[in-house]
């Protein structure tokens, strides 16, 4: 997911196009000179998925990962902020790479288990323009052209990718949705709120659980309890907040009562007319 849109505008365009039946030679292994060299000064971009995974197998709280494991670096031309692993001052290697390698292999994020492939999504697919893979090569990594020949599919499974595409599909239409191209700039509070429902799952149950959120919105009561403890119940959720909050979308329904406290609330300023 190359967050620089030139790059992706250049991947869809000119890299030959893998289709999930193409094959390629890759092998990564600690008998590689290269082994662990692609664990430095590297982007890695997470998606909500990956840092439930990552804050679960490290026991902490989300809102800890964050502040200790990432930055979201965010400028002007950005309308929402990404969320990049954050590698270490001295020596800018990832925080969980070790001699043996990854110390969170079971549990590292997508961009990590998809390298050496790439993925693109145009944004409106068509019969002969939809996701395609591709490969990434680059100069460090000796891993290209080792091994024997394995299809992306045989790669997609064997990297556990499945589950995150899964995990991850919501906030993939998200995303892609026609709400950023027509958007004006979000303000503070906005983006705020976009990055605890994607990315801070602990505090995002905190605002569901601690607020009024419950007294507004009707939330059929077995979801209710699946998210005081299921992280990935309440990262489903947020996405629907989201599409509600920020696409003013009708994907919460609210209470009755607090429908008819508002409307009368805007008759009395003269805003609407009963
Ligand atoms: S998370 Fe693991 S695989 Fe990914 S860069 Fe860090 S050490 Fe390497
Ligand atoms: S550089 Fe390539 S082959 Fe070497 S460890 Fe990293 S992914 Fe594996």
């Amino acid at each position: 997911m190359p967050a620089d849109a030139s790059l992706a505008q250049q991947i869809v365009g000119e890299m030959p196009r893998l289709g999930l039946d193409d094959t390629f030679r890759f092998r990564c292994g600690r008998d590689l000179e290269c082994f662990t060299r692609c664990c430095r000064d590297v982007a890695i971009v997470l998606t909500p998925y990956d840092v439930v995974r990552m804050k679960q197998a490290l026991k902490i709280s989300s809102s800890e990962f964050l502040q200790r494991y990432t930055i979201s670096p965010f400028t002007p031309e950005q309308k929402i902020p990404v969320v990049l692993l954050k590698m270490n001052a001295e020596d800018r290697r990832c925080p969980f790479v070790g001699e043996q390698g990854c110390r969170i292999y079971a549990h590292r994020p997508w961009a990590c288990r998809m390298y050496p492939l790439g993925v693109a999504d145009p944004k409106n697919p068509t019969a002969s323009d939809r996701r395609f893979h591709f490969l990434v090569k680059e100069d460090l990594c000796l891993g290209h052209g080792q091994g024997e020949p394995q299809t992306v599919r045989r790669w997609i499974e064997q990297e556990g990718l499945e589950e995150y595409e899964m995990m991850g599909a919501s906030f993939r239409d998200l995303m892609l949705d026609d709400f950023w191209e027509r958007s004006e700039e979000l303000t503070p509070q906005q983006i705020d709120m976009y990055y605890m429902a994607c990315y801070d799952v602990d505090r995002f149950r905190r605002f569901v659980f601690e607020t009024r959120f419950l007294e507004l919105f009707d939330v059929d009561e077995a979801r209710v309890e699946a998210m005081r403890t299921d992280d990935l119940e309440l990262l489903d959720f947020a996405m629907q907040w989201l599409r509600f909050s920020l696409f003013r979308q009708r994907t919460l329904k609210i209470r009755p009562s607090v429908a008819r406290e508002r409307r009368q609330a805007l008759e009395k300023q003269g805003k609407i007319h009963g």
